[in-house]
Parts: structure tokens; sequence; C-alpha cells
């Protein structure tokens, strides 16, 4: 690999170690003449796989607009990058996986939503409003309330079980809304 600095032609390799989870190799090179330092990455080369979007025209499917999406409906929530960046790979993969040259930017939707939901409520309900999935602002609240009420939920079963006895724990309330 050249110096990015210097332009000498070759560099050493100091260190080599996986990245973006397993995704890619990183490396750390030396160049002999200049001595400066630079990293390198290397990745597969993947097909191509287009984005069919609503309007009908495709696009190479990028992992950097997924992101930008999440990144967009993270706003303020204490959401650390770390965590969006590995769930647009997780996407990514999802889309790769379905061996399919296109794949409709809705079907996309579904699969960062999915993830989204678990992560952070608000940043998913942002998400989910951009893309259009629910048709009124009422169907997005009640949503947002089944999540609450899950989390509380899942929350009050891990305060009290272990303090109480056997049957008597309060795990009843489960009539859910239904859908
Ligand atoms: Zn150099």
């Amino acid at each position: 690999m050249r110096c990015p600095y210097c332009g000498y032609h070759d560099s050493r390799v100091l260190d080599s170690r996986p990245a973006e989870d397993g995704a890619a190799i990183r490396r750390r090179r030396e160049c002999p003449r200049c001595e400066r330092r630079f990293t390198t990455f290397e990745r597969v080369d993947p097909a191509p796989v287009m984005v069919v979007k609503r309007d009908g025209r495709r696009e190479p499917f990028d992992r950097a607009k997924v992101l930008g999406g999440l990144l967009k409906a993270r706003g303020k929530r204490p959401i650390p990058t770390e965590v969006l960046e590995s769930l647009a790979a997780e996407v990514e993969r999802q889309v790769r996986n379905l061996g399919e040259p296109e794949v409709p930017s809705s079907r996309i939707g579904e699969m960062v939503m999915e993830r989204l939901r678990g992560v952070d409520e608000v940043a998913f309900v942002r998400f989910a409003s951009e893309y259009r999935r629910f048709q009124d602002v009422q169907s997005i609240v009640e949503e947002v309330e089944r999540l609450r009420a899950q989390k509380d939920r899942e929350e009050q079963l891990r305060r009290q079980v272990p303090l109480l006895p056997l049957g008597e724990g309060r795990a009843n309330g489960k009539h859910d809304s239904g859908r």
C-alpha cells in the first residue's frame, strides 16, 4: 500500500486486527521512508443489492444511509453511536442474506424498526413516523403505550418475583389490548 503522506510505493504492516464485528480487517501501517503511520481496512467486496424506492427508482444499498436515518431518529436521545452502528450492520447482513438482487426500501425500514423498537421507543417512533408505517398519530400513541406497558411489566416482574412467595406475583396483568 502506497504511503498517503510521501507517496512511497510500499508500507509495513505493524498490526492487523478484526474490526466492524469481524466484517473487516484493520491494519496499522508504517511508511519505511517517512515513518508516518496510517490505517487501512480490508473488506469483502459484496455483490450489489439494489434498493427499490417507493417511487420505483433504484439505488445501491448503502449502510451509511441506514445509519443516517438512525442518527436522525436518535436526536438527543441517550443512545450510543456504536449501538446504532451495529444495528445498521445487522440490517445490512440481513439484507445481504436475503440473497435477492433487489429489496424494497419499505422492507429495510421494517428491519430497522424491528430492532430499534427494543433500543429506544422515542427513536423508534420518530423513525416509524418517518417511514409512514403508521397511518395516523393515534396508532403511534397506541404503539408507544403498548411498549411502555410491556416495559413496566417486565420491570415489575424483575423486581417483585424474587421478593414474593410463589403464587403472589402480580403477573396477571397480561390483558394486552391485542391488535
Ligand atoms: Zn511516507
